[in-house]
């Protein structure tokens, strides 16, 4: 499976909203990790969050579903993150998602059974379900009192989202504020080196003690 290399962002462990837009990493080194790159990766994903029953097994159509819905999310997400209008086509996709509530077993016939009611595709109801509990997430995060606190970490090539949860948290997680500080460092150095162009003074950058 390809799992993340990173602890989850904070805040993801509350928020399926933030694991599911988390769940595609841009990686240094221009790598990219991916945990719903396959059906059987978008299964295990569905499962680890607990939303769906042991047993489901998605079909390439259900993982597109899914990571479609994470797309939009991102685009909602970055959108809120920015300040900006959100694409109405992003807004559309979790609405899609929030109200295809999959509740109405239809009315069916066969020799043996006569008129039964019976749903559609189970695979894809258990699915839609999870989806619109993601996006029932989503829309409760962006419109409740924790709205302000989320935030893209500023450690490039890290593309993830996570809850401020203090004032001074710009990374994800350790990992990333050790490389951003490791390439400070370098930078300092490179600075210092000789031939390298003085310093500009007066910089504060890196003075306060950042997480
Ligand atoms: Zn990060």
């Amino acid at each position: 499976m390809a799992t993340i290399p990173l602890p989850p962002a904070p805040g993801a462990d509350d928020h399926v909203s933030l694991a599911l837009v988390n769940s595609t990493v841009s990686l240094p080194g221009g790598r990219r990790a991916d945990e719903l790159g396959s059906p059987e990766e978008a299964t295990d994903w569905l499962l680890g969050h607990g939303l769906v029953p042991e047993r489901t097994a998605l079909l390439a159509h259900c993982q597109n579903q899914l990571t479609g819905l994470r797309e939009s999310l991102r685009v909602v997400f970055a959108a809120h993150v920015e300040g900006d209008v959100p694409d109405p086509r992003a807004l559309d996709g979790v609405n899609r998602a929030l109200t295809t509530v999959p509740s109405t077993p239809l009315l069916r016939h066969d020799p043996r059974h006569g008129l039964h009611r019976a749903p559609e595709h189970p695979v894809t109801q258990l699915v839609e379900h999870a989806m619109a509990q993601i996006a029932e997430d989503a829309a409760t995060l962006l419109t409740g009192e924790s709205a302000g606190l989320i935030a893209h970490c500023a450690a490039q090539p890290c593309s993830r989202f996570m809850l401020r949860t203090h004032a001074r948290r710009h990374w994800c997680c350790t990992r990333c504020g050790d490389r951003v500080r490791a390439a400070r460092a370098y930078a300092r150095k490179q600075d210092r080196s000789p031939g390298a162009r003085p310093a500009r003074s007066g910089s504060t950058q890196g003075a306060v003690p950042e997480h």
